[in-house]
Parts: C-alpha cells; sequence; structure tokens
C-alpha cells in the first residue's frame, strides 16, 4: 500500500477563516468535526453562518465518529501527472455520508486520496477520515478519507 495522496499537485489552500478554522483544526488533530447547530440539532456541512433548517446562528463544533458511505463521486483528469491509456491519471471527488449524522445526513464534498483507478471506488463504499495537511504549520488539514476494506 503506497502512502501517496491522490490528490493534484498544486490545488490551492482553502481560505481558513472563523467559520471553518475549527474543522481545519480538528482535522489535523485527526477528528472530524462539522458544524451543529445549537437551537435544532443539525449537522451542517459546509459550516454557514445560519442553520438551513431553523435559521439560528447559535452553533458548535461536534465530532463525529470519521467514517463514512460514498455517496457519490466522479473521476477527473489530473493533469498534473502523465498517465498511460490503459491507466490514466485521474482523481476522484467524492461525496461522503458521514456517518454519526444519520436522519438527517451531513454529506462531505472530499477526495479518497487511496482510490487510484474508477474500478478502486463504488457507492456505498466504507470510508474513514485520512486528513491532508495544508498551509505552513502542521495544525491544519482537509478532512479527506481512505477506504476501509
Ligand atoms: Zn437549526
Amino acid at each position: 500500500m503506497s502512502d501517496a495522496v491522490n490528490r493534484p499537485a498544486g490545488m490551492p489552500d482553502p481560505v481558513v477563516a472563523p467559520i471553518n478554522e475549527g474543522m481545519w483544526r480538528a482535522a489535523a488533530a485527526g477528528r472530524l468535526d462539522v458544524q451543529r447547530c445549537a437551537s435544532c440539532g443539525a449537522h451542517r456541512y459546509p459550516p454557514t453562518d445560519g442553520c438551513y433548517r431553523c435559521g439560528s446562528v447559535r452553533w458548535d463544533w461536534s465530532t463525529l465518529p470519521g467514517t463514512g458511505t460514498v455517496y457519490s463521486y466522479i473521476w477527473v483528469p489530473d493533469r498534473t501527472r502523465t498517465g498511460t491509456p490503459e491507466a490514466p491519471a485521474v482523481y476522484n471527488v467524492a461525496v461522503v455520508t458521514l456517518e454519526g449524522t444519520e436522519g438527517d445526513p451531513a454529506r462531505i464534498l472530499s477526495n479518497v486520496i487511496d482510490a487510484w483507478s474508477p474500478d478502486d471506488l463504488h457507492v456505498g463504499d466504507r470510508v474513514a477520515l485520512a486528513p491532508v495537511g495544508f498551509g505552513d504549520g502542521d495544525d491544519l488539514a482537509l478532512p479527506c478519507f481512505r477506504m476501509l476494506s
């Protein structure tokens, strides 16, 4: 198993802001934190100022188990790598339904970083948090995922 990460080189870092900084810091610490409405309990991703369900602006971070299920995905040509006709260089953009949010599921747009070819990834596959650091230090990370076999 390779330690390589299937994300294109040179992707821009996300903008760190008060509304999302806790999520990046939690991922760097190995946790999957998403917003949870302090009024109605709805989990929210991506972070927003107001609740999509009740409109409340009161929220806290909620630590989820860090596992999930592939809800949908696409494969995108990775123009930073050279592939072959038999094995084109591609990366995936996946929508993952987060465990711990059943009933009103939160889904995250991410990458499954150890899936390298279309045969590797299917709707319903189980995945787990695999943080990918960004920025200058080691205190911020993207909540990416890896396959659970
Ligand atoms: Zn709410």
